[in-house]
């Protein structure tokens, strides 16, 4: 495993954990959305309670304003009385104390204009009565002539807390008295009672100065006293409305208030907050123990599952390693199907690894076989580690025993030290991505033996192109090697064989040839005597003809050379040729065997110097070879016909071409390629080796050797050499 490999490994989680992820991301969304609806709902609700209980606060100032008007009613029924107007106060009093029993309230009095109490049914009639200055309800009553309702005050007689419903009593259109009925805070309790609000809701009426006159809970402790201005506030600026605040017995309310338009008097409804929110508190909770409870059972569930998933991807991990050591793993009972399905992919796997383990061992084998069979060494040079693995067959090819280490240095070793530098850098080019190499070198053995190698190799490279690894065989090629220096030495005889019978057809030329010097160089000598048997012998005479005896003489010499030159069986190293020169030379040679055939020889040489690097005198071999084929080809034809011409031409920039053409016999179309097999002769003398020989000297200059037909008869024999770019000497 790769070190990038290992730090994914660390990084990721483990089952358990995702999965335990997964619950928590599905359930608290859930349980987030469901309390944002829940606090929603919650609010809605909340609402709608507080318009109901405005409604219901509206209906307890209804009814207070109810228990007022009754009472003005019952008092304007009073008022009425023939008593009052005639001024029967006792009388009066009598029956105002009859009324007072269908009254909420505790006693009816009348007060003159002045406030002056006339009559009150708390006291006897004649009984004295207190003073009472002019009242605010009584002047509200004299400024506008309604009736009206007063705050609480503190009754005079009985000095307890009350409050008066007043009425105006006209005679002849005028107030001349006010009729009252007044109340205790005990008086309004009905009021409230008969609302019906939950036992633990607070219930307030609250006079227009801010006191409390009826209230749901101990009104004894809490009459008269007056709110806040924080609470009274709401209420003066609206009718109705809302808020929180706390009670005067000390409990956090929300409370609802609606005020009378005509008395100014409110009711408050107070609704404790504990009980406003406890439904919310109580579904929050609830939602919050759902979510916890959810999340346990998840993640209870997730860590079981994580658990059994676990163990099942664990499970399978020996299996995989046994198809790492080539066996078909066997798969034990997994909790889920995909996890099973991989478990009979593993096992597939693994049947088709020893499948082609067993495969490739076989052809391990078989190669290995045909490799020992074939004397095949096979080698595998690791360029990164800089290693080399070899097949015993190379061992036993290069002389390495079985268990000895070999490296690159061990084999260039082996390597014959003429052999060596090309070697070495043949795998250096290999190191340095040269595709394949294809080399033969020698190889001396630990006993002192020679033994030819060939070796082939191609090189692998890796993902970024970089070589690799070369992979090759070697071979023991020693055999072949020898046959073919055998080959070629014998080749070589056979070329110098047929170059002694091309001598011996030029014999009689060149016995002409030296005949001329001496020839000279003996009537040279013979006038020579002649001159010094004169007397005083002509030295000067004498003098001169030496020298032409000396200059004939290194004629002779250079013919002599000439020929033995062509008998040396060393070959002579190439240098430059100019073709040009060659090919006068060779004509020159032959000249005199020529014109004793009668053949005349042309010359059409090309304007540009045709130098190629060779060997001149095999070259010469070819040229001879080829005028004489010619002349065998024309013997016969009539002199006007007996023209041989010799023909060079550039071919492009890098070859010259040179045609031996003749007006003979010409050669049969299907004999063109075959006369350059050996021993292939038409001929009763020839022995057919001639241009097979002439074709591997020419092959051995990278040249080209053909025939042809000419159109208008005879034939063409066409060489083509490269072009030394390097002028002749
Ligand atoms: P040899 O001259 O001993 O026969 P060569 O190999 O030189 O051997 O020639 C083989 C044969 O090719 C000749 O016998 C002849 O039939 C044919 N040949 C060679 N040159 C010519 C030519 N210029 N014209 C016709 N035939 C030729």
């Amino acid at each position: 495993m790769g070190n990038a490999t290992d730090r994914t490994w660390q990084q990721s989680h483990g089952v358990r954990a995702s999965l335990a992820a997964l619950v928590i991301a599905s359930i608290l969304p859930v349980a987030a959305v469901a309390a944002v609806i829940i606090v929603g709902i919650y609010h809605k609700e909340r609402a709608q309670l507080i318009s109901n209980t405005v409604a219901r606060a509206h209906a307890m100032i209804n009814a207070v304003d109810h228990d007022f008007s009754n009472t003005r009613v019952a008092l304007s029924a009073l008022g009425t009385s023939r008593m009052l107007s005639s001024g029967d106060l006792r009388g009066f009093h009598a029956r105002a104390v009859e009324a007072l029993a269908n009254l909420h309230a505790d006693s009816i009095l009348v007060l003159d204009t002045d406030g002056r109490m006339l009559m009150s049914t708390r006291r006897p009639y004649g009984a004295r009565l207190p003073v009472l200055a002019s009242t605010p309800l009584l002047r509200r009553i004299l400024a506008d002539g309604q009736p009206g309702v007063s705050d609480l005050f503190t009754g005079p007689i009985n000095k307890t807390l009350i409050y008066t419903v007043g009425v105006p009593i006209r005679r002849d259109g005028r107030i001349v008295m006010t009729l009252n009925a007044t109340a205790t805070p005990a008086q309004l309790a009905h009021v409230i009672a008969e609302q019906r609000l939950p036992p633990t809701w607070r219930a307030s009426v609250i006079d227009t100065a801010g006191r409390v006159v009826a209230r749901s809970h101990e009104i004894d402790r809490y009459a008269g006293q007056r709110l806040s201005d924080d609470q009274l506030r709401p209420a003066t600026a609206a009718q109705e409305g809302g808020f929180e605040t706390r009670t005067l017995d000390g409990i956090d309310v929300f409370v609802v208030f609606s005020r009378s338009p005509q008395s100014g008097w409110s009711a408050y409804l107070g609704i404790p907050l504990r009980e406003l929110n406890a439904g919310l508190h109580s579904t929050m909770t609830w939602l919050i123990g759902a979510t916890l409870a959810a999340l346990a059972a998840g993640l209870g569930l997730a860590w079981l599952m994580g658990g059994r998933i676990t163990r099942s991807v664990q499970a399978l991990i020996p299996p995989a390693l046994a198809i790492g050591e080539g066996s078909v793993p066997v798969i034990p009972a997994l909790h889920f199907r995909e996890a099973h399905e991989l478990g009979q992919a593993l096992r597939n796997a693994g049947a088709s690894v020893r499948d082609a383990r067993a495969a490739s061992q076989e052809s391990a084998q078989r190669l290995t076989l045909a490799a020992n069979a074939a004397h095949l060494g096979i080698w595998v040079r690791d360029l990164h580690q800089h290693t080399i693995w070899v097949s015993d067959q190379w061992r036993a090819l290069f002389g390495f025993g079985k268990e000895q280490q070999v490296d690159l240095a061990d084999l260039l070793d082996r390597v014959h030290a003429d052999d060596r530098p090309h070697v070495a850098q043949t795998f250096d080019s290999a190191r340095l991505g040269a595709p394949r190499y294809d080399i033969e070198y020698r190889i001396v053995l630990p006993d002192g033996g020679l033994r030819w190698i060939g070796s082939q190799g191609s090189v692998e490279f890796d993902y970024s192109g970089h070589p690799a690894l070369v992979r090759g065989v070697s071979l023991d090629i020693t055999a072949r090697k020898l046959a073919e220096l055998d080959a070629r030495q014998k080749q070589k005889e056979v070329t110098h064989l047929s170059r002694l019978a091309v001598l011996g057809e030029l014999s009689g030329a060149l016995a002409h040839e030296l005949n001329q010097p001496l020839t000279a160089i003996l009537s040279n000598a013979q006038a020579a005597r002649r001159f010094m048997a004169q007397q005083p012998p002509n030295l000067a005479e004498v003098d001169e003809i030496l020298d032409d005896i000396i200059a004939e003489d290194q004629r002779a010499g250079a013919v002599i050379e000439r020929l033995r030159r062509l008998f040396d069986k060393s070959e002579t190293p190439r240098a430059p040729v100019n073709l040009h020169r060659l090919a006068k030379d060779v004509i020159h040679l032959l000249r005199n065997d020529l014109i004793n055939h009668g053949m005349v020889v042309h010359t059409d040489f090309a304007a540009t110097a045709a130098t190629t690097e060779a060997d001149a005198v095999q070259l010469q071999q070819v040229l001879i070879n080829l005028l004489m084929n010619a002349c065998d080809a024309m013997a016969g034809a009539l002199p006007a016909h007996a023209v041989i011409t010799v023909r060079t031409a550039t071919e492009g920039p890098d070859a010259v071409r040179l045609s031996v053409i003749d007006s003979g016999s010409g050669i049969a179309d299907a004999d063109l390629a075959r006369i350059f097999e050996p021993f292939y002769t038409t001929k009763a003398r020839g022995m057919g080796l001639g241009l097979s020989i002439c074709r591997n000297i020419v092959a051995a200059h990278q040249g080209r050797l053909w025939a042809e037909n000419n159109p208008d008869g005879g034939a063409s024999v066409h060489l083509r050499l490269p072009l030394a770019h390097e002028a002749a000497p």
